[in-house]
């Protein structure tokens, strides 16, 4: 069990998804992190332990000022609590961040099937597998004339591979 949150907006999103994961803190209190977009990129936050314990003191000197952004608060099943085992998690091209509640069963099955691309992975969880597969699936969507959002449709792609139960925000 753990919190998911995402936000999109005119304000910062910093503020608005810290002030939302300790609403959902008491569903997971291993980690909590955050991904927040920016004009530079994808700036990724992550700590072991409570939110204004790890995260919080974090982010302090240098919030992130993106107005686009996704957070997450774990409840450890894959991997122990840990920077590293935190969320959000990346692809393979650090671009797409992934949170996740819940547990991809087959993950190992997966995860031989993306080394064997020539994937690595920093983290112990089953949801960096579900990032790197996204990942893979956008290579195949990006710069295609359709009318779907490619990363879209490259969730969905992914989650046809998956067995297990999710909440996600990518
Ligand atoms: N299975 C994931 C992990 O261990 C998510 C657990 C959760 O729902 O907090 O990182």
């Amino acid at each position: 069990m753990c919190g998911i949150i995402g936000y999109i907006g005119k304000k910062s999103a910093v503020p608005i998804l810290l002030e939302g994961l300790r609403r959902l803190e008491y569903r997971g209190y291993d980690s909590a992190g955050v991904a927040v977009l920016d004009e530079t990129g994808l700036l990724v936050r992550k700590r072991k332990g409570k939110i204004d314990e790890g995260l919080a003191r974090a982010l302090q000197p240098e919030p992130p000022a993106g107005q686009v952004g996704i957070g997450h608060t774990r409840w450890a099943t894959h991997g122990p609590p840990s920077d590293g085992n935190s969320h959000p998690h990346l692809d393979q091209s650090g671009k797409i961040a992934v949170v996740h509640n819940g547990v991809i069963e087959n993950y190992d099955r997966l995860k031989d099937k993306l080394i064997k691309l020539g994937h690595t992975f920093q983290s112990e969880t089953d949801t960096e597998v579900l990032a790197h597969l996204i990942g893979e699936h956008f290579k195949k969507h990006r710069g295609k004339n359709s009318s779907v959002n490619p990363l879209a449709l490259a969730v969905a792609d992914a989650l046809r591979e998956v067995i297990g139960t999710y909440g996600i925000a990518v």
